[in-house]
């Protein structure tokens, strides 16, 4: 056997370093034995030393059954069928390729550009090879395009992260967990989620260092199963309510940390008036919590005390609880208590805000194919240092508004109607609010096509189908999500299946059509070699560019574990945060100034929303549901892979009192639904979900049957297509009624 990191198809087997390309928090060297073109199986990273090691998890050891799935997209396809029915004749590339410029040269005469829509996702997140940035640059060759706002997974974070500190790189180096004597997960789950490869080894790691464990989340989560010392049960949304009960026990008690807050913070004073209920004449007691959440008095005031007295403590909130009605408020209050407990800088600490990233090898900082400047948006207003989505949104659609936009365009208020739609590495359909709605918007298209690795929900609406290779198919560049600090290389294992191309390839071939000259001026390798020599961060960093491609992975020596913010506690005179005040901004006074107190208080705030637990629309649908990532998917990517499907099959979480009162047993088929829609799943009757909240992984494929009802047990057709204040698509704040089946 040999070990390369090319594949040359010699008929004896070779082991191909490379890693995929998933949008699931990781970024894990695998190795794969290619034979005869085929991938006959799947190992992790081989470096001696646990600590060294970059283990990946169970999805891409099923990377093979993925790639070489027989439901593969090989050929290009036009729609014969009604959309959505999945009707298709394959078709020749030249065909395919008429029919598109045809079309684009159509809308862009009589709509204008701003009516070509580009639509891109997460399937597939490489440097060059990325679904968006190819066709991003065509379109902006040929007069620009329109497009969306944000993303699914974080945008509350992200923008609570930006109100508080200025920047989003917000997270220690996961090693920097064994100095923690404390470590809250709240609503995380790393056992499921992956939050940077090898973070669970090092929580692991420090619960045997002898770090206590404290799990808070609507779910007996994996991760509380295996690590937990105490699992403290929540009722969702309600994350903010009880934090700011524990500042207010910590404040009463004196046990907040005055002179880091004196020295590091702006507007404490403000928070402490609204937890004392001076601002609003309500005291923000853990009884008052209590009502709220369900989590006992006794419990915040443990929890409280415990936090504020134990140092260091890490409190990690994610991003999960921050996909919902006003969820950056959750981030906010965290990070509110990470600096009442000043533990924001200091090693075994923790600065909250749920994004977790380090500023080293970091996929944010990642360089790729330049797409130039969208003359469709030119002229817009500046957003830079903005909190104001308005701003944002003057010239795009919140993504997770993106169906309403294409139902209703400018009649319904939205800056464009979209005539041409150009939707690749998504799949929106499903993994976007509202799916019901989301299939009605892709019905009333004039005209869609749909680069595609498989035929997913979103694709069977596409007019055309054109098959993409897969980042097994092809060279590229990665780089981890937050938790570094490496740098990843993707090595070709096989060639393209049947006649797959790659986006940029196909991006080219239309282009060339266009007539526009050098759109492509290099050649895959010559762009990967000047991503890595001419980035800021790897060139100096990576001196032999051959070691790293053929090793697959370039590990950056840090002489001591990354703490966020360890220079501005060290030294805040010359290293102010990035923030206007330069301080952690506990108030904000760019939220003050959008004016909407309500929505936007300029400090954290608990707030009641719509389908929140108290709202009267409970008498109808009474149970809360929530729909976290799954285990055995990307999102819904890896959904095809029956062994995945065998690991944890497809059931929603309902606890047995809600069963009992339904006459549901475990493994029934049940209904959940909506005013949105309703679903077919399995029921798991379970303790490990607390009762009046059901859980249903996002990811499984839309599959209405005649009378409306998706079989495929998606959780989107009934979650909801709003955002938040902050930007977060609002899936976990829906109410829903189950029956049996
Ligand atoms: S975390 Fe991501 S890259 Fe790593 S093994 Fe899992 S799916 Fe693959």
């Amino acid at each position: 056997m040999k070990s390369e990191g090319m594949s040359k198809d010699s008929g004896e087997t070779k082991i191909v370093r490379t890693t995929s390309a998933f949008d699931c928090g990781g970024r894990c060297p695998i190795r794969l034995h290619v034979r005869d073109g085929v991938i006959i199986r799947v190992e992790g990273d081989d470096t001696a030393g646990p600590d060294e090691q970059l283990r990946a998890c169970l999805r891409c050891r099923a990377y093979r059954k993925h790639i070489h799935h027989p439901d593969r997209l090989k050929y290009p396809l036009k729609r014969v069928g009604p959309k959505g029915a999945g009707e298709f004749d394959r078709i020749s590339w030249d065909e395919a390729y008429n029919t598109i410029v045809e079309k684009l040269k159509y809308v862009k005469e009589k709509y204008g550009n701003s009516s070509i829509f580009l639509a891109s996702g997460g399937g597939y997140l490489a440097a060059l090879h990325n679904g968006a940035s190819a066709m991003a640059r065509l379109f902006n060759q040929i007069g620009g395009f329109s497009t969306s706002y944000g993303n699914v997974s974080s945008e509350g974070a992200v923008w609570a992260c930006l109100t508080q500190y200025g920047s989003v790189m917000v997270g220690n180096s996961r090693e920097d967990l064994l100095n923690s004597k404390l470590i809250i997960l709240w609503g995380w789950d790393p056992a499921r989620m992956i939050s940077g490869t090898n973070t669970m080894y090092h929580v692991i790691k420090a619960r045997e260092a002898g770090a206590k464990i404290i799990s808070i989340d609507p779910r007996y989560t994996d991760s509380a199963v295996v690590l937990a010392d105490e699992w403290v049960p929540i009722k969702p949304g309600t994350d903010t309510a009880v934090m700011a009960s524990m500042a207010y026990v910590m404040i009463k008690e004196d046990l907040h940390d005055q002179a880091f807050l004196d020295k590091y913070t702006l507007g404490f004073d403000k928070f402490k008036d609204y937890v004392l209920g001076i601002e609003d004449g309500i005291e923000k007691t853990p009884a008052w919590a209590e009502a709220i959440s369900g989590v006992p008095t006794v419990t915040i005031e443990q929890l409280a005390r415990e936090y504020a007295t134990t140092k260091p403590a890490a409190l990690m909130d994610c991003q999960g609880p921050a996909r919902s009605a006003i969820g950056e408020q959750y981030n906010r209050c965290a990070m509110t208590l990470c600096a009442m407990t000043g533990n924001v800088g200091r090693p075994g600490g923790s600065a909250g805000g749920g994004l977790m990233g380090i500023p080293v090898g970091h996929m944010f900082r990642a360089s790729g194919i330049p797409a130039g400047k969208n003359p469709a948006e030119a002229g817009g207003p500046s957003v830079r240092g903005t909190l104001d989505l308005n701003l944002r949104l003057a010239r795009r659609v919140h993504i997770n508004k993106m169906h309403d936009a294409f139902l209703k365009g400018k009649k319904g208020g939205y800056p464009f109607d979209v005539k041409f739609l150009w939707s690749v590495a998504n799949n929106h359909l499903n993994q976007l609010g509202d799916a019901n709605k989301g299939a009605r918007a892709y019905a009333s298209l004039d005209f869609m096509v749909a680069p595609e690795l498989f035929m997913t929900p979103t694709a069977r609406y596409a007019d055309i189908v054109l098959p993409v290779t897969s980042p097994a198919e092809r060279n590229d560049l990665t780089r981890p999500w937050p938790s570094g600090p490496y740098y990843t290389h993707i090595n070709q294992a096989i060639e393209p299946l049947g006649e797959c191309k790659s986006d940029l390839d196909i991006a080219t071939d239309l282009a060339e059509r266009f007539g526009i000259k050098d759109f492509k001026p290099f050649t895959d390798e010559e762009y990967l070699r000047m991503f890595v020599e001419k980035n800021p961060e790897t060139g100096p960093e990576v001196k032999d560019y051959e070691k790293f491609r053929r090793e697959g992975v370039h590990r950056v020596k840090l002489p001591e574990p990354i703490v966020a913010f360890k220079e501005q506690i060290e030294d805040l005179e010359n290293n102010p945060f990035p923030t206007p005040s330069g301080k952690i901004e506990i108030f904000s006074q760019r939220a003050a100034d959008i004016e909407n107190p309500e929505q936007v208080p300029p400090i954290p705030k608990y707030r009641r929303t719509k389908e929140d637990r108290f709202d009267p629309l409970t008498e109808k649908y009474p149970l809360q549901l929530i729909s976290p990532h799954p285990k055995t998917r990307d999102h819904s990517s890896l959904y095809k892979v029956e062994w995945l499907q065998e690991v944890e099959p497809h059931r929603a979480w309902i606890n047995s009192k809600d069963a009992e009162a339904r006459g549901i047993e475990d493994n029934d088929e049940i209904y959940v639904f909506n005013d949105r829609g309703k679903i077919a799943i399995k029921a798991w009757v379970t303790e490990r979900i607390i009762p009046s909240v059901i859980s249903i992984s996002e990811g499984t494929w839309y599959d209405p049957d005649e009378q409306g009802i998706d079989r495929g047990g998606c959780v989107n057709v009934l979650t909801s297509d709003d955002y938040s204040p902050g930007g977060a698509a609002i899936l976990k704040t829906a109410l829903v009624q189950v029956s049996k089946a």
